[in-house]
């Protein structure tokens, strides 16, 4: 495997003269000595009645305080329209939402389950369950009614809180399989209903005063699906306490200041979406920009202007069809607000780093986590210099190792440059705590004191991390071990193209060789002669021995509704074997 290829892209150097605010982390090496979970925990409040609970640090105790007229959620509908939420009124609705789930009689741990796309009641809901100590679990209101049922079975839903159109078309013909289900709560709805609540008429006969009660910081607070992208997706369970990553990772990955205009593009039924479409902002008290709209590029642009958005935080999906359409439709959208711009979810390629330097006048800023993590893990911070196509370094109080399984059943680091599975040292606040129903499959993440993510990775000599690929995903041929995300890179640093994904195709000789399916940007053809120029073009990047035997193209790839490239249905289709879970599966084109 050759090694991390740095020196293609020139390192990206931050000046200190050139920041607009100070970074919050300065000095890397200072900062993490200096960090320890229990002072970062100190900059949050203790909640009144005792133990920690994510809704008041994000909420009340701003609206308690200087904080309380600033608006925490600009939404911004679909038709353009606005709204405006304080911090106060923030406190006010979660406080109704509380108490109409109580006198529901809704209790600590009962699971709420919350389908809806990003309307202000999908963020109160979610806080004003939090508030009752209730089980979060937010589901993506783009689910068939199958995925629907099947996370509310697993997550013994007590309470739903949807639309009428949403519960109509995908949930009330299942409702038989969910027995647990005894309140369905209506957004939109004036009345009741046979089986439905009105939510309005809920929240209006509710006080707007709420207590929370002690929350133990290790009660279980939310439950989040993971995307599927390999499998079946895992029910992943998180507590109170992961609100002091989600505050940490605010402050030193995504370099959160006072008055932030803030925009994280992932929908709340992704852990992106939660952990950092709701929750971080707002334990920073900053303003939390929530667009209603899917991707659209003038949309998207026009928001960054108009709102004066200062920090976003996106997906390498929506980076690479806004380089599709070229960094020249950029240029007419006054976007001197944005100062840091930041990506998660996939491989962020080098190329896509660099177009951000072209068409924002800043590298996007990848870094990496999971579900599991519960936050981010790996960042390249404001003020790091960046390396094309790393991840960046472990946050302070994180400690990330590539390990090797070796033959006593334990783990060893392996050195520098070299390639294994990324591990990080259990124990930071948002952990996960089990895969819901799923606890051997839970056990089986750790080994001794790590917690193995199921990546590979390699670490180089200045501590940057680099994606290799998911260990499911690697590609062994003739004898080497190949990992998809260098050769999509190289790929990808051709003109002609917008998306690769590789997959590793059984072969009688080689073991598995490298299959490349490839969609192309508009104005290129996907004729023989581009396949030839492929595969001639990645032979000499990589080599012969790594480089794609095989070129497919297609005019979309495969995703999850996250947005991720979905490898394992690629290979599953060229194989002819059974899809598997398709729950989270968004663009199927052939
Ligand atoms: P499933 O576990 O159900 O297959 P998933 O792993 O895609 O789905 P998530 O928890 O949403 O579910 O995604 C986490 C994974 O996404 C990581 O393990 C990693 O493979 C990938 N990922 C996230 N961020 C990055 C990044 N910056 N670079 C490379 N890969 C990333
Ligand atoms: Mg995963």
């Amino acid at each position: 495997m050759p090694p991390p290829d740095a020196a293609r892209y020139a390192t990206i150097h931050k000046a200190r003269s050139t920041f607009a605010v100070a970074p919050n982390l300065l000095d890397y090496g200072a900062a993490c000595a200096a960090f320890s979970w229990d002072r970062a925990r100190k900059d949050l409040s203790d909640l009144p009645s005792g133990g920690l609970n994510i809704a008041y640090e994000a909420v009340d105790r701003h609206a308690r305080g200087p904080r309380a007229e600033r608006v925490a959620l600009r939404w911004i509908g679909k038709a353009g329209e606005r709204r405006d939420i304080t911090y106060r009124e923030l406190a006010a609705s979660t406080n109704r939402f509380a108490n109409a789930l109580q006198s529901m009689g809704a209790k600590a741990g009962d699971g709420v389950f919350v389908l809806l796309g990003r309307v202000p009641e999908l963020y109160v809901a979610m806080l004003g369950a939090l508030k009752a100590k209730c089980v979060v679990s937010p589901l993506f209101s783009a689910f068939g009614p199958e995925p629907i049922a099947t996370r509310m079975e697993i997550g013994e839903a007590r309470v739903l809180v949807t639309t009428e159109a949403l519960y109509r078309r995908k949930v009330e013909a299942l409702r038989e399989r969910l027995p647990k289900l005894d309140c369905v709560i209506l957004v939109d709805a004036d009345q009741d209903g046979e089986g439905t609540l009105s939510w309005r008429k809920l929240t209006q006969a509710s006080s707007e005063t709420f207590e929370i009660q002690a929350t133990d910081p290790q009660e279980t607070a939310l439950l989040h699906f993971t995307s599927g992208t390999t499998g079946r997706p895992k029910g992943v369970i998180h507590v109170h306490e992961a609100v002091v990553t989600h505050y940490m990772t605010g402050l030193y990955a995504l370099d959160l200041h006072e008055n932030d205009r803030f925009w994280c593009t992932a929908d709340p039924g992704w852990v992106t979406g939660t952990s950092y479409g709701v929750i971080a902002p707002l334990v920073h008290g900053v303003t939390n920009i929530v667009v209603e709209a899917e991707f659209d590029a003038p949309t998207w642009y026009g928001v960054l202007a108009q709102d004066k958005v200062s920090v976003w935080y996106t997906a390498p999906t929506a980076i690479r069809m806004m380089m599709k359409l070229g960094a020249a439709a950029v240029k007419d959208y006054d976007l001197s607000a944005l100062r840091f711009a930041a990506s998660v979810g996939e491989p962020l390629n080098a190329e896509a780093v660099v177009w951000g330097m072209e068409a924002f006048g800043m590298p996007f800023h990848d870094n990496w986590w999971q579900t599991e993590t519960g936050g981010i893990m790996i960042a390249n911070f404001a003020s790091m210099d960046i390396k094309p196509g790393s991840m960046g370094r472990p946050l302070p109080g994180i400690e990330a190792a590539i390990v090797r399984r070796n033959s006593d059943g334990g783990v060893e680091t392996v050195s520098a440059g070299e390639e294994g599975e990324l591990a990080l040292r259990s124990g930071w606040p948002s952990m996960m705590r089990g895969y819901l129903h799923e606890e051997a499959r839970y056990k089986k993440c750790f080994l001794g004191e790590w917690y193995l993510t199921g990546d590979l990775a390699r670490c180089d000599q200045d501590g940057y991390f680099w994606f290799v690929g998911r260990a499911d995903d690697v590609i062994k041929s003739s004898g080497h071990l190949i990992g998809p995300f260098e050769v999509e890179s190289a790929l990808m640093e051709h003109p002609a193209v917008a998306e690769a994904a590789v997959i590793g195709k059984p072969d009688p000789i080689a073991g598995e060789i490298v299959k490349a399916f490839v969609a192309l940007r508009l104005g290129f053809d996907a004729d023989e002669a581009m396949r030839k120029e492929l595969l001639g073009h990645a032979r000499k990047r990589l080599g012969a021995a790594v480089a794609p035997k095989e070129i497919e193209f297609r005019v979309n790839l495969p995703k999850t509704r996250s947005g991720k490239i979905m490898r394992r249905l690629l290979k599953a289709r060229e194989l002819g074997m059974p899809e598997g879970d398709l729950s989270t599966l968004e663009s199927d084109e052939r």
